[in-house]
């Protein structure tokens, strides 16, 4: 088997290993994109080891392509890097030889051979070479099999897994995501020393923890490595809360079903219709409240009263534990959760126009995105319900599309702001302003008042009375002249 390079690819290629026998170092391409080439993945960048000085290797490499890029030489680490104007960014290192010490990541690195440079790969899939040498380019040196892995679709490390978990403990994490990503199955004394090596993970910084779990999140199918996290106990080390979902409870013979594997088929089912990192974590979040909810009722059976409520406080305090971004993101995430019941109340009969407005105010821009979350709720495995419960989704949104091309409600605000409403009243930020606002927004959307100014100003005279404020002179009079704050516009 050889591997296939595109032309572009062949024509970098050649130029390096030119600039390689120049200096006369061993060059070889190595890791992802031997391993993406030969699973006819999407390649993104090239890695190349050289048995010698990969600052030079890349300084000279670079004259020979035009223009000529702009080479970073990273001294300390004894990289180098630079990106052809096509985008093809393209990373070297000399082959080195690790030792670890038990309290960090950090090796202790010394030149070495390449096969050195395979041994401290994480995975034998990662450590498979060509070489992009004279009298054998082309060829692949595997030391570790990495090619029979591949075929297999295995996830092995090349060394003692105890020894490479616990030398660098991102490494277990990295295990699970690329079984995830490939759809691959972790070799089985892999899969054992990651358990047996779990607690090492605390020696590493939450970001990097969560920047492999958003990958895991990001692929085809995010329950395979949901299931890998949580058999191999990683999951309850990094992310307990969702663990508290596992498991079903009976009392009088009645239960309720796992909501920890039925959260992952939700978000496989939002994966399915979305690649939004954003709706994928609102469906892994979407019932996190239900361990704290659950109740048993009497004579009813259990339920997880307020969850949605409950559910959306704690998305701030998650996504502050796992340094998710605490701004847009969270709040997108918060709002879904608090969401998620909402459109199924309006699959009952009889549902008003005032609800429905309602839902499409609340939701806002997301609904549509609301909408996905829903139906990938249905985890029925009774296909008729699946069916049913569907097209009564299907019906909501027509109802709602219907409302929406009435009244423009998704980016509707209410006429009267807050801050005409202390300005009116001689008001600090305070609750009555709140009370004002939403009683107006509520009149409107229940159809009560029309939705202008003249009738919301009045209406918000009215209820300002009703708790007891007066209004001042200057906002009655705005009101008779019918011009508005610009500030408050
Ligand atoms: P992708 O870019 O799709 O995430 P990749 O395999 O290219 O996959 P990178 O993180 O870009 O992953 O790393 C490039 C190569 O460096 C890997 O293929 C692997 O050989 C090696 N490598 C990366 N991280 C580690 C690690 N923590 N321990 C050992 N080797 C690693
Ligand atoms: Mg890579």
């Amino acid at each position: 088997m050889k591997i296939q390079f595109t032309e572009r690819e062949e024509k970098a290629f050649r130029k390096i290993s030119e600039a390689a026998m120049q200096l006369g170092l061993p060059c070889y391409l190595i890791g992802g994109f031997v391993r993406d080439k030969i699973l006819g993945r999407p390649t993104k960048d090239a890695d190349f080891v050289c048995v010698g000085d990969a600052l030079e290797l890349a300084t000279l490499a670079a004259k020979a392509f035009k223009p000529h890029p702009k080479v970073s030489l990273y001294k300390n680490f004894g990289t180098a890097h630079f990106r052809l104007s096509d985008g093809f960014d393209l990373e070297f290192v000399g082959a080195r030889k690790e030792s670890y010490q038990r309290h960090s990541r950090k090796p202790d690195v010394e030149p070495g051979t390449v096969e050195d440079d395979q041994k401290r790969r994480d995975f034998t899939i990662n450590a498979l070479a060509v070489s992009l040498n004279k009298e054998d380019y082309g060829n692949f040196v595997d030391p570790f099999n990495g090619l029979d892995d591949l075929k297999q679709g295995l996830i092995r490390t090349p060394l003692d897994p105890d020894q490479t978990f616990s030398d660098d403990p991102l490494r277990m994490m990295r295990a699970i995501r690329f079984a995830c990503q490939l759809k691959f199955r972790i070799y089985p004394e892999t899969f054992h020393a990651i358990k047996r090596n779990k607690d090492r993970i605390k020696i590493i910084s939450q970001e990097r923890i969560t920047d492999e779990l958003n990958k895991i999140i990001l692929s085809e199918m995010p329950s395979i490595g949901f299931k890998l996290l949580y058999d191999t106990e990683l999951l309850h080390i990094i992310f307990p809360q969702m663990i508290e979902l596992a498991g079903a409870e009976f009392i009088e013979g009645k239960g309720h079903k796992d909501n920890f594997y039925h959260t992952l088929q939700v978000l496989d089912n939002v994966a399915e219709r979305s690649d939004n990192l954003w709706l994928r974590w609102a469906a892994i979040l979407h019932d996190i409240a239900k361990p704290a909810t659950k109740r048993f009722e009497e004579g009813h059976g259990w339920t997880f009263h307020g969850h949605e409520v409950v559910g959306g406080r704690m998305v701030p305090k998650i996504f502050n534990q796992l340094k998710l971004p605490l701004g847009e993101q969270m709040k997108y995430v918060r709002k879904l959760v608090e969401l998620h019941l909402r459109p199924i109340s309006l699959t009952k009969e009889n549902i008003t126009d005032s609800a429905v407005r309602r839902l499409l105010f609340d939701a806002g821009e997301d609904f549509d995105d609301l909408m996905k979350l829903c139906e990938s709720d249905i985890t029925s495995k009774n296909r008729y319900k699946v069916n049913r419960y569907l097209q009564n989704f299907e019906l909501v949104r027509e109802r709602c599309k219907e409302v929406e091309e009435n009244d423009k409600i998704r980016t509707w605000q209410p006429p009267i702001t807050g801050e005409i409403i202390m300005q009116t009243f001689g008001l600090r930020p305070s609750k009555p302003v709140g009370i004002i606002k939403d009683a107006i927004k509520d009149a409107i959307l229940d159809g009560q008042i029309p939705n202008n100014y003249e009738a919301a100003f009045a209406y918000m005279l009215q209820k300002g009375e009703e708790c007891g404020l007066r209004a001042n002179e200057s906002g009655v009079r705005r009101q008779e002249t019918g011009e508005a704050e610009t500030s408050a516009e």
